[in-house]
């Protein structure tokens, strides 16, 4: 197969990215189709769609699986059948997430603007598929081990991340992205409590450093202490 384009978005890293598509939807990802796929003919009629299906590479995840797997949902313990996890270790190493199209230049090439996707910059894409509602939205599946979106935790922001953040004037929109992705508890699944250890995702250009710390007596919540 021949990858169609890829991905430039606000993660330049694997680390800290939401475990699926729409968790964090103030991250903003660009599809740059590559030739000879980069015909605007090829994507006419797409703009009347809201939601694309993206089949991509997980071509950062070494090409080697196994027949069990450690979801993070499980705390990193239970091993599942790769075939009933979104694992990137998988034969193959096929990816698919459901993304948000915002629009589509076709000034200069084609570029999509997507909202809320979970790759990681650089990210080859194999093709897109408009979604649709009315044959792929099933509210009443089931889901097995991961049967509702993961619970978010409270983040907050030191004086001194506040102050770098107004500074930007991609402030707001950082933050909201800083917020979004710390929510989903990017630590290993096996860390769930209050640590003294300060811990890292790089968003955009930067390198966001956070730590956990204790908020009342069992539950905690993620601080922004440097970036
Ligand atoms: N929604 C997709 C799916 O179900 O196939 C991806 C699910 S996978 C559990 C999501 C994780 O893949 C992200 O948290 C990120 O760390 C990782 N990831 C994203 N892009 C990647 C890439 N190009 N290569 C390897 N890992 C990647």
């Amino acid at each position: 197969m021949t990858p169609i384009g890829v991905i430039e978005s606000d993660y330049p890293d694997k680390f800290g990215i939401p475990r699926q598509p729409g968790l964090a939807t103030a991250a903003r990802a660009c599809l740059v189709l590559t030739p000879p796929f980069d015909d605007p003919l090829a994507v006419r009629g797409l703009e009347t769609f809201s939601h694309l299906w993206l089949t991509f590479v997980f071509h950062q995840s070494p090409p080697r699986w196994t027949p069990l797997v450690r979801p993070p949902r499980l705390g990193g313990n239970a091993k599942v059948g790769v075939f009933a996890s979104r694992s990137t270790h998988r034969p193959n190493r096929l990816g698919l997430s459901l993304v948000e199209l915002l629009e589509i230049d076709t000034r200069r090439g084609v570029r999509l603007r997507l909202s809320g996707a979970d790759l990681v910059h650089g990210t080859p894409v194999l093709d897109i598929k408009p979604y649709l509602p009315w044959a792929e939205s099933h509210p009443e599946a089931r889901a097995g081990f991961a049967p509702a979106a993961p619970s978010r935790l409270p983040v907050d922001f030191s004086p001194a991340t506040e102050a770098t953040l107004a500074e930007r004037p991609d402030g707001d929109s950082l933050r909201e992205l800083i917020r979004q992705v710390l929510a989903q508890d990017p630590r290993p699944a096996y860390r769930t409590g209050a640590e003294s250890r300060t811990y890292g995702v790089r968003l955009r250009d930067l390198d966001v450093r956070f730590r956990a710390v204790a908020d009342g007596a069992d539950s905690i919540r993620l601080r922004v202490v440097e970036i």
